[in-house]
């Protein structure tokens, strides 16, 4: 089952048997099983290489659907995919992280039962639930830690959460690492083994993918850039420290900075787009850089600088092949790309940069739903004997 998971498309016995290394009649039996499971289904021919044409397989939506959520410091995505992770049904919308565990995983499971409806499915046929939440998940418990973004939640035991509703396995992960699963798995990352995956949000975070597998550390906390100290002297950041990377060129400094430039009446557009709305998002810095708004683009240029010298010191010590920027910062507009690229290869060893693209996440939106479907359908394969 997870070889079949594995390949892009349907898979034949003999490619089974050859990858697994076990004998013909070992694949056959176990194929056998699994198809009698209703685990596995026939799907088409393979290409004939001499002799008889055997069956691809694949698996099918009535194996099972992986209940995936992808929670945001200030938005909700649902999903429900195949067990081999195809996204069957994706809902998004916004929310607030601080409104608590309860409310927040309410309107969760509400949005998960009407997919499940909407399906013609029942929450029997959800197998296992993969949940990305925007703080550190300690591994072993599950349980976030202390997460400065989301007062409430320490502690919080999210599997428990779905236990009255659903007899599925829950498995939770910090938003990042599930969105550089979703990437390596379905997005520009697939089939890239060493990739560094970098959330520019509310917060700032990172996944590593290191020799094909995601790289947690020892108490899950790999990866967690946004709190790398980019100034000493700089702001106190919600964490307690001094002068983290989030605290200085996330989106809410972005909009702290283009707040203060408006009031003192530097940039002209931001002051007006202020005056009517009473308030600015880090897309309308975005929106201001375009129209050639000076104090804009350096403020979107000075994130992208923070950002980019913290990634050369990473792509020093974990020289990776790719590097991905999501997150809802991460499309306010090519200057942020620009700096951060042109900070990490001035940054950085020339050997280490020598062939490493820095480009945008392709999944955008379901890179979270997708890597919370990877977590899960592989935790859940693991566990079980289908695996
Ligand atoms: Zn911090």
């Amino acid at each position: 089952m997870r070889h079949v998971r594995t390949v892009d498309r349907s898979v034949s016995r003999s490619e089974l048997t050859d990858a697994l290394g076990v004998s013909r009649s070992k694949t056959s039996l176990e194929v056998g099983r699994l198809l009698e499971a209703g685990l596995l289904v026939e799907d088409g021919l393979a290409e004939s290489e001499g002799g008889r044409r055997s069956s691809l397989l694949r698996i099918p939506w009535s194996a099972g659907l992986i209940a995936a959520v992808d929670l945001g410091a200030t938005s909700i995505d649902v999903a429900l995919s195949t067990l081999g992770s195809e996204l069957v049904a994706h809902q998004g919308e916004s929310a607030d992280v601080k409104a608590g565990p309860k409310a927040v995983l309410r309107r969760v499971k509400d949005l998960l039962a009407g997919l499940v409806e909407e399906q013609g499915a029942s929450r029997d046929d959800v197998r296992a639930i993969g949940v990305g939440v925007p703080g550190p998940v300690e591994q072993a418990s599950g349980l976030l830690r202390s997460p400065p973004i989301m007062p409430g939640w320490d502690r919080f035991p999210i599997r428990d959460a779905f236990a009255g509703d659903y007899a599925a396995p829950v498995f939770v992960d910090n938003d990042v690492n599930v969105m550089a699963l979703g990437e390596h798995w379905g997005g520009v990352g697939k089939g890239v083994d060493n990739l560094l995956f970098v959330k520019i949000g509310t917060g700032i975070g990172g996944g590593i993918i290191a020799d094909g597998h995601l790289y947690r550390g020892v108490q899950g906390c790999a990866g967690d850039i946004g709190h790398i100290c980019a100034d000493p002297d700089g702001p106190v950041c919600s964490c307690g420290s001094r002068g983290c990377l989030e605290a200085m060129a996330a989106a809410p400094a972005i909009v702290q900075k283009a707040e203060r430039c408006a009031r003192d009446g530097m940039s002209p557009i931001l002051s007006e787009v202020l005056g009517q709305k009473g308030e600015l998002s880090a897309r309308d810095v975005g929106e201001a850089a375009s129209l050639g708004d000076y104090r804009a683009l350096e403020i979107i240029r000075e994130s992208g600088r923070l950002v980019g010298g913290v990634l050369a010191t990473l792509v020093s010590t974990l020289n990776p092949s790719l590097i991905v920027i999501g997150g809802g910062v991460a499309n306010i507009g090519h200057s942020l790309l620009a700096e951060i690229r042109s900070t990490v290869y001035r940054r950085s060893l020339p050997l280490a940069t020598r062939n490493l693209p820095i480009v945008l996440s392709e999944l955008d939106q379901v890179a979270g739903v997708t890597g919370a479907s990877v977590l899960a359908a592989e935790g859940v394969l693991q566990t079980t004997r289908a695996g």
